[in-house]
Formats: structure tokens, sequence, C-alpha cells
């Protein structure tokens, strides 16, 4: 057999030399979910439950099964242009029609965790991601941006969502920061560590919720939820996140991997 890039790659994964990041959180009934305001009367999303239909039982000898049922933006999970009003005049923009290509990409860490923990609020700015670049290179097109803001370590708390009398308070986006990495970068979408794409008190932000607004406006996808993003480079691994083939849908818990190289 003829060498390729598949078959390095295959040898690659075996040897170690390259190995693969989990940057899923473990989906369970404490999985924290967004919470819109309630006073304008909008929906909610259900949380993630399980129920046994059998273990090796009278309810079925020689199997184990469950029922689960959540929202499909639950955990760590995929956003899909038709989630949001912006997005949904595009084309192949659900779960089961989105390019199979966006699913695996190249993967850009912007390392904003500690700006987060000096300010729950921390808005991720142009200037901010150009810096990150006049370091790093310029973000690739069709690259995935990641904003690592450690919030994930923080899942088991009520640090996670933050909340106050006033809404919650987690990191996010100014709105012009979205924009550019929609149309001056193509990427493929960004993925966040907190609960959705946006800051906590986005919905008070102009436009409301720019990241979804913007991102998906332009035909761009979201990963929320993630974790572990502060053991992946900067640049040069490759995120790995299919979103289940929902017809229609507007997103799914999604388990999201990262290939990349072992230290030397
Ligand atoms: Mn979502």
């Amino acid at each position: 057999m003829s060498r390729s890039s598949l078959t390095d790659l295959v040898q690659d994964l075996a040897s170690g030399a390259i190995k693969i990041i989990d940057l899923t959180a473990t989906l369970e009934p404490s999985t924290p979910t967004l919470k819109l305001p309630t006073e304008f009367g909008w929906g909610v999303s259900w949380p993630f439950s399980i129920e046994e239909i059998s273990r090796y039982d009278e309810r079925g000898p020689a199997w184990y099964w469950n029922n689960f049922k959540c929202g499909e933006h639950t955990g760590t999970h995929f956003d899909a242009p038709i989630h949001w009003v912006t997005g949904k005049d595009h084309n192949d923009h659900a779960t089961d029609s989105l390019p199979v290509e966006s699913f695996v990409a190249p993967a850009c860490v912007i390392d904003a965790s500690k700006e987060s923990a000096e300010n729950p609020d921390f808005l991720m700015s142009i200037e901010f991601i150009k810096t990150w670049e006049a370091e790093h290179g310029q973000i690739e097109e069709g690259s995935w941006v990641l904003y690592r803001s450690d919030w994930s370590k923080q899942i088991k708390s009520d640090k996670y969502l933050n909340e106050s009398d006033d809404g919650s308070h987690t990191p996010g986006w100014q709105p012009d920061a979205v924009t550019f990495l929609a149309d001056e970068r193509n990427v493929v979408g960004v993925g966040v560590e907190t609960v959705g794409t946006d800051a906590g008190q986005a919905a008070a932000q102009e436009p409301m919720f720019p990241c979804h607004n913007i991102m998906h406006g332009a035909n761009k996808c979201g990963l929320a939820g993630l974790k572990n993003l502060d053991l992946l480079p900067a640049k040069g691994a490759l995120l790995i996140a299919p979103p289940l083939k929902i017809k229609g849908g507007s997103g799914s818990p999604t388990r999201v991997l990262a290939l990349m190289m072992s230290a030397v």
C-alpha cells in the first residue's frame, strides 16, 4: 500500500505522535442550561434528563438502555445557522443539511482566561484578536476560533452561570469582533466554554446576542460548553465536531474532539 497523508495519520495516532483531546463535558442531569430572562415569556429549553428502560432485568433480561431528553442546545453543543432569525434564509443551514466539511476544521485558540477571571463580563474586541494574530499569525479562512476563558473549570459551581439579580455574568464578544471574524477572516464559526456563544449579558447588547445574530447571519456555526481548551495549542489542532443529523435541527449536543501533535 502506498503511503498517504491518511496512512501517516493512522500511524501517528497509533504511535501517540498525534493525540486526541476530548473537548466535551459529560451530559448529565446537573448539566447547566441557558436561562433567558423570564419576563418576556420566552420558551424554556429542557435540561438533560435520563430514564432507564431496562438493565438486564425483568424489563429486558439481556440489555441495558435509556431514554433521554433535552433541548438541542444542552451541554457541549453545536449551533447551526438556522438557530437564529438572521440565518433562517440560508441554504443548507440546519444540522442535517450543513456541509460535512464544516465539521472537520482547524482551530485557533484565543486565550482570554486571565481577562475573564478578572472581569466575568469581559467582551473580546477586534484589538484583542489582532494582538493574538500579531503573536500567532493570521486566523486562516475556514478555521474555528475557540475562546479560551477557562469557564468550563467552574461547571460544577454556581460561578458557571454566575447569575445575579440582573442575569448571568459570563464572558463574550464585542459585536464588531464577531463581524471581523465572520467577514474579514471567514471562519467556520466560534466555540466557547460558556453555556452559550454570547456573553451572559448579551440580551442587553446591540444587536441583542451579537454572536448569534452576526455569526448565523453570515451562515456560520457555533460551539458552546467546550472544555479542555487550555490543553490546545494556539494553532495546529484539528477539530472534529459533527452535530446529530436532526432533520431541520437548530443544533444538537455534540461530542467534540481535537487532534493535536504531542509535545516532543
Ligand atoms: Mn446554542
